[in-house]
């Protein structure tokens, strides 16, 4: 399906948009170009294939179309969510230790407070617990990590949050306390269903799923109400005003549909491969041994700088990350890695590779002989 010789590995970095996605894109750039806002017939028809997308896209996640804004990515969508808070003059944040800047950066400008995770990167629930007062409105965990592929216990987590808002009912309280969960890296992977999750927000994005770059959306329940970052037009509910990218909407449906499709087939195609780079690399120890999307396998070097690793791999036209793209690409120090317990040079030694559909079985075999090499260089070179 996809015309790529390289061996691809960093899928949580970015996706290609799959063919399927872009031909049904293709002619809302062209033929079918009109505003959705415009009174005449053929401008109305794209706006009810735009409703009828985002339809699709809510359904994937059990919600109705008009319980999703459309953003231009996950990070406006995350930063969106916490806009929850601008209109009370009281409240506190919790947000899970490793979670992507685009919701630790903005939790941090609301004063957040990290909630620690195990070795695995997995919640700890009795920190959780104890961070948890009376003026705590807001709780964001990721449904799974992008550095680590971690999946965290949203539902026992939705269970504290129902106990403690009955027990505030009891005590008269009625500071309300809501639960955000950053889904991008997960529909790929699992079934995500707002309702049984317990969440009352959830961010989606198009980038992750073979969708379009720059597509994003946020489930809202009905509880919560949202404060606009930028006003104009009043499109998606007042909540985010802008002509509608109606190609990326389209895109995003179709990636979704996609996703949902083969959801078990992904599943057990990438355990697979797991398994198989498990077997055949050497010398490494392995991160993410539990509760991990199945496509994540990140690996510990100790003693080898990774960057080097990334750039002998580089050469064979095999490409993986050191982390979340961001933070290797800035030369920091990934926040996720420390949160976990790594030191200094296990994190140093850090390779993170996530498989997708641009790869192959034969592939997977290949980047591990590569990898080893890779490794094998390195260690020679620091003997
Ligand atoms: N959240 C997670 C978990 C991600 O992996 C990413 C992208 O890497 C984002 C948010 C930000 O997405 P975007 O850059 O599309 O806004």
């Amino acid at each position: 399906m996809y015309n790529i010789v390289m061996i691809y590995l960093d899928h949580a970095a970015a996706t290609p948009v799959s063919n399927k996605v872009l031909a049904a894109m293709k002619p809302f750039f062209s033929d079918e170009f009109f505003n959705p806002s415009a009174a005449y017939l053929p401008a109305k028809r794209v706006s009810a294939k735009y409703e009828a997308a985002k339809g699709v896209i809510a359904h994937a996640i059990g919600a109705k179309a008009s319980d999703i804004v459309i953003t231009a990515g996950a990070t406006e969508a995350n930063n969106l969510a916490f806009s929850c808070l601008d209109r009370e003059p009281v409240f506190r944040v919790l947000y899970l230790s490793t979670e992507h800047d685009s919701v630790r950066k903005v939790a941090e400008r609301y004063g957040g407070q990290p909630i620690a995770v195990d070795r695995n990167g997995r919640i700890l629930l009795d920190d959780l617990r104890s961070k948890i007062t009376d003026d705590t409105m807001l709780i964001s965990v990721a449904l799974a990590n992008n550095e680590l592929g971690t999946i965290q216990p949203l539902s026992e987590i939705a269970a504290i949050i129902r106990e403690i808002r009955f027990e505030r009912l009891a005590r008269g309280i009625k500071k309300p306390l809501y639960l955000h969960s950053d889904a991008s890296q997960a529909l790929n992977l699992l079934s995500v269903n707002v309702a049984r999750l317990g969440v009352d927000l959830l961010t989606l994005n198009a980038a992750k799923v073979y969708g379009p770059k720059g597509v994003g959306a946020l489930y809202v329940s009905h509880e919560v109400r949202l404060e606009p970052q930028s006003y104009g037009g009043g499109q998606e509910m007042g909540l985010r005003s802008g002509t509608e990218n109606v190609p990326g909407v389209i895109g995003f449906s179709e990636a979704v549909k996609n996703a949902c499709e083969h959801l078990n087939s992904n599943r057990k195609k990438y355990t697979k491969w797991r398994k198989i780079l498990l077997s055949e690399l050497e010398e490494y120890e392995l991160v993410n041994k539990k509760h991990s999307l199945d496509n994540f396998v990140v690996l510990c070097y100790n003693g080898i700088d990774a960057e080097r690793l990334i750039y002998l791999l580089e050469d064979r036209e095999v490409y993986v990350s050191t982390g979340a793209a961001c933070a290797a690409n800035k030369g920091t120090k990934s926040h996720v890695l420390a949160a976990i317990g790594l030191s200094d040079s296990e994190i140093a030694g850090s390779l993170r590779l996530t498989m997708g559909e641009t790869n192959s079985e034969e592939q997977i075999h290949e980047a591990a002989k590569l990898i080893n090499e890779a490794v094998a260089i390195e260690r020679s070179r620091n003997a």
